[in-house]
């Protein structure tokens, strides 16, 4: 069976939507194979977003990623992968589909970079990455 990385972002913890991300989660039918509160350091967030370095919103992603705690879930399931990133919604949570997490709890806030509340790994390459940073 497929497993992913799903991060709640500092947004969600923030706003206290941990618990209704997890809820569409669990009635989705996924399975919670690990979870915990994470409060990553530069290094670890360089590692998970290499591909984005020297983009515009690099640097304002990683001051994001680092106000405040995110928690990270080892999900399992027959294409989990495709599944989350379906339940998520689009990057950009003005125009997320409602309906999706991004689409009914996101918007934009003004900000240098989009706070779309969630991550989901995009490949069965990227989870095995992501997976082996954020659950060494
Ligand atoms: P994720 O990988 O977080 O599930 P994604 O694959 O849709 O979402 P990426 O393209 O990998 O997003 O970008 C990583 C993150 O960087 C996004 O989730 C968002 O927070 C931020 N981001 C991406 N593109 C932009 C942009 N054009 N402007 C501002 N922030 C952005």
């Amino acid at each position: 069976t497929e497993e992913t990385l799903v991060l709640v972002k500092p947004d969600g913890v923030a706003r206290g939507l941990t618990g209704a991300i997890l809820a569409r989660i669990e009635a989705k039918g996924y399975a919670l194979v690990d979870i915990r509160l994470v409060e990553p350091d530069r290094e670890t967030l360089a590692q998970h977003y290499a591909e984005h370095e020297g983009k515009p919103f690099y640097e304002p992603l990683l001051e994001f990623m680092l106000s405040g705690p995110s928690v990270a879930i080892r999900l399992a399931g027959n294409r989990v992968i495709e599944g989350f990133r379906s339940l998520a919604g689009t990057t950009d949570p003005t125009t997320a589909a409602p309906g999706t997490i991004r689409g009914d709890f996101g918007r934009d806030w003004g900000l240098k970079v989009q706070q779309n509340l969630v991550h989901g790994s995009d490949s069965v390459e990227s989870a095995e990455r992501e997976l082996a940073i954020w659950f060494a």
